[in-house]
């Protein structure tokens, strides 16, 4: 007999059963093509394993049976209403079938003959009864006893429907390529490609459903975490040239008014490690706000410039390069190493000079903005490249900078709290260090959600800081005043705050129109503490650092998303004094005040993002759909956590073996499938 195997990439309405109407349906459902119809996966499973005898029947429950018909089918009108009902029974008993306006039940059912039943059985005054069951041929038993998959349905299409054109798809026994061989599989305990696609659908028992589950969810985050490994070793497989020896770190911890945590000890350890090996350091350092990022970066560049090369610290503000500059050079002043600062605000004449100097290395540290990967920018010998607040800069922009040496060391550094599972994924080209925890006697930030109606209260415990001798800072939604949104903007808070509610104090305005030696002029006086009150967008998001400012307002912070709001209320609780974040909100409902109590409830930048994400899907969190990642069909990031560990290490150990997928064409193959765009995208 011929061979009828089925094109899995034909259009779904070549499918018997099918048709274009169909199939115009099934688009919804992004159902194209036969395999994505097979890729279609259930959402749970209704239990149908157990073939019940009458006299077993569970009340209120769905259940199978098997009964001859024994009565004839009646038919009774009641106004509109066809009731058509007959009897069945097997050796246990007798039960009463019923249903509605289904004349062709009249026809289906022949007395004597025995059926398959599903159904929900109810009391009839004492007696069992099942209300419209379905109805099955003995020779379908096989296919309806098991566990009946529960798909995720549009308008037009029902689960009956979706069951029906499934058999028919898999009674053309569909064979998808195995991409693994049997040693891979038996290893990691994954079951048959082919099993698992019938079984995702066809299961008979919970088994086969965790089995098949399991294979799918592997392949899924395997070929993810195979993309994102490929991609790091196409863009650093380069041989390393930098040579670094073993530095004494000690004359710069000297400098240093307080001891490092353990865990930034336990960051630099991992850092000098990659330094000092053989292969280029292509780190991500990830600790929350105020975890004391910089003092491990400038650590890292100390080691540089003592191995007699240069190193470059980029920012994606003005504000914090000028930061980094005053914070890093009272360092390094001491310790006999030239630092400079390079941003937009730098005039022409000056820029030239550092330019040349860099190119001489008579320069040995440069801090700047994303002025540093402009083209006329070299190095004499650029050995290290770091990114603070990597998240506000492309995976491009690293890579640029990165560029403009041989091979260069390569640090990022974010406080964005992503979940540690998710970072995995959103920077798994990437290794990564976390500095898990805070300097010792920082008090948290005590948060507060209010109401806009309590503002004269929020505004007396403002002018009771000041005159305390602390600073404020205040966040707005916007610039301007906007006629289509009802929000907050720096202009018309600042003039209503300087001209009425707190005239006799210092109130100043800050926002990312302004230009920037103003900017920097603003900052310079918040810091010097000639300014009480500091009125601004989210410019000051990032990594500002005033230990005296101790009250952080944010104005309608429901337009917020939790990673920013964190960020903001990490300006504040960087010195000694109490500090508080007061979030304003006018928004009543539900899913907004449940997300600000997380930030009234907790401190910690992961847990935050952890619950941020239980609140709202991966899907929103932090833009990740713009990141590139593919949304999954099975595997969910916050549950499948082990699996995606699995195929971490899975992924390294093949890679080590066949390193170009040369012995695993069929890997290769569906790995370009589904990543190809990507993966070009990203290599080149
Ligand atoms: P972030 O991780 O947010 O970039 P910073 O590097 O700006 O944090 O550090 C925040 C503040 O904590 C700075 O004032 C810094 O000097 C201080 N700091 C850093 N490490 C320690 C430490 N081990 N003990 C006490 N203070 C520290
Ligand atoms: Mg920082």
């Amino acid at each position: 007999m011929e061979n009828k195997e089925i094109n899995l990439e034909a259009n779904i309405q070549y499918l018997k059963g099918v048709g274009p109407k169909m199939a115009e349906l099934l688009m919804k459902l992004n159902i194209i093509t036969i395999k994505d119809l097979l890729e279609y996966y259930p959402r749970q499973y209704e239990d149908r394993t157990k073939l019940y005898h009458i006299d077993e029947l569970i009340e209120n429950e769905n259940n199978l049976f098997m009964a001859t018909v024994v009565k004839p089918v009646q038919s009774i009108r009641r106004g509109k209403l066809a009731i058509l009902s007959t009897y069945v029974s097997d050796d246990t008993g007798v039960c009463k079938l019923t249903w509605f306006n289904q004349k062709y039940i009249k026809e289906k059912l022949k007395i004597g003959n025995k059926y398959v039943f599903f159904g929900k059985v109810i009391n009839d005054n004492g007696k069992k009864a099942v209300e419209t069951p379905m109805i099955y041929s003995l020779s379908e038993l096989d296919k309806v006893q098991g566990l009946y998959p529960i798909y995720p349905l549009t308008a037009g299409i029902t689960q009956n429907y979706l069951f029906k054109i499934m058999n028919i798809a898999y009674d053309n026994k569909p064979l998808v390529e195995e991409i693994f061989d049997d040693g891979f599989r038996k290893k990691y305990s994954l079951a048959e490609i082919n099993f698992s696609m019938q079984n995702i659908h066809f299961p008979k028992t919970f088994h086969d459903v965790s089995e098949a589950r399991r294979r799918l969810i592997f392949d899924e985050l395997f070929l993810l975490q195979l993309a994102l490994m490929t991609i790091k070793n196409s863009t650093l497989g380069k041989e390393k040239t930098t040579k670094f020896n073993s530095v004494d770190i000690k004359p710069f911890l000297d400098l240093l008014p307080f001891q490092l945590t353990n865990a930034q000890n336990r960051v630099i350890e991992d850092i000098k490690k990659d330094m000092y090996s053989s292969k280029i350091m292509n780190r991500l350092v990830q600790g929350d706000v105020g975890s004391g990022k910089t003092i491990v970066a400038a650590i890292a560049i100390y080691i540089a410039v003592k191995n007699g090369y240069q190193a470059a610290l980029m920012a994606p503000t003005t504000i914090l390069a000028n930061q980094h500059f005053e914070e890093l050079g009272q360092y390094f002043d001491k310790l006999g190493i030239t630092v400079e600062i390079i941003t937009s605000s730098t005039t022409k004449k000056r820029k030239q000079d550092i330019v040349s100097r860099l190119k001489s290395h008579e320069i040995d540290v440069i801090i700047g903005t994303h002025s540093l990967i402009e083209d006329d920018i070299e190095f004499n010998n650029i050995g290290l490249v770091i990114t603070d607040e990597q998240h506000r800069f492309g995976v491009k922009q690293r890579m640029m900078l990165g560029n403009k040496g041989e091979s260069v060391e390569t640090i990022v550094m974010t406080a964005t709290p992503i979940p540690r599972t998710l970072s995995i994924i959103l920077y798994g080209d990437l290794d990564l260090s976390i500095i898990d925890e805070m300097p010792p006697d920082r008090k948290p930030v005590k948060t507060f959600v209010v109401s806009d109606n309590l503002e004269a209260r929020v505004n007396e415990f403002i002018r009771k800081q000041v005159k305390e001798g602390r600073q404020v800072y205040i966040v707005c939604p916007l610039v301007e005043e906007n006629e289509t949104l009802e929000l907050k903007s720096v202009q018309t808070l600042y003039e209503k705050y300087k001209n009425e509610v707190f005239q006799d104090l210092s109130v100043e305005f800050l926002h990312g129109k302004m230009k920037n030696r103003q900017k920097d002029e603003i900052m310079q006086r918040f810091k010097n503490n000639e300014v009480n009150i500091l009125i601004s967008t989210t410019v000051i998001e990032v990594g500002i650092s005033v230990s005296n400012a101790t009250v952080m307002v944010i104005e309608n912070a429901d337009r917020f998303g939790l990673a920013a709001l964190h960020q903001l209320r990490g300006r504040v609780g960087r010195g000694a004094h109490e500090s508080f974040c007061i979030l304003k909100s006018n928004n009543r409902s539900l899913q907004s005040r449940q997300r600000l109590k997380i930030m009234e409830s907790s401190n910690s930048g992961f847990e935050i993002a952890q619950k941020d994400l239980e609140l709202r899907g991966p899907g929103d969190f932090f833009g990740i759909r713009q990141s590139g990642l593919p949304e999954f069909k099975l595997a969910n990031l916050l549950t499948d956590v082990n699996v995606l560990k699995e195929t971490q290490d899975a992924v390294k150990e093949l890679l080590e073996e066949d390193r170009n997928l040369e012995h695993h064409i069929q890997l290769k193959k569906e790995l370009f499938n589904q990543y190809g765009e990507q993966l070009t995208k990203r290599t080149t």
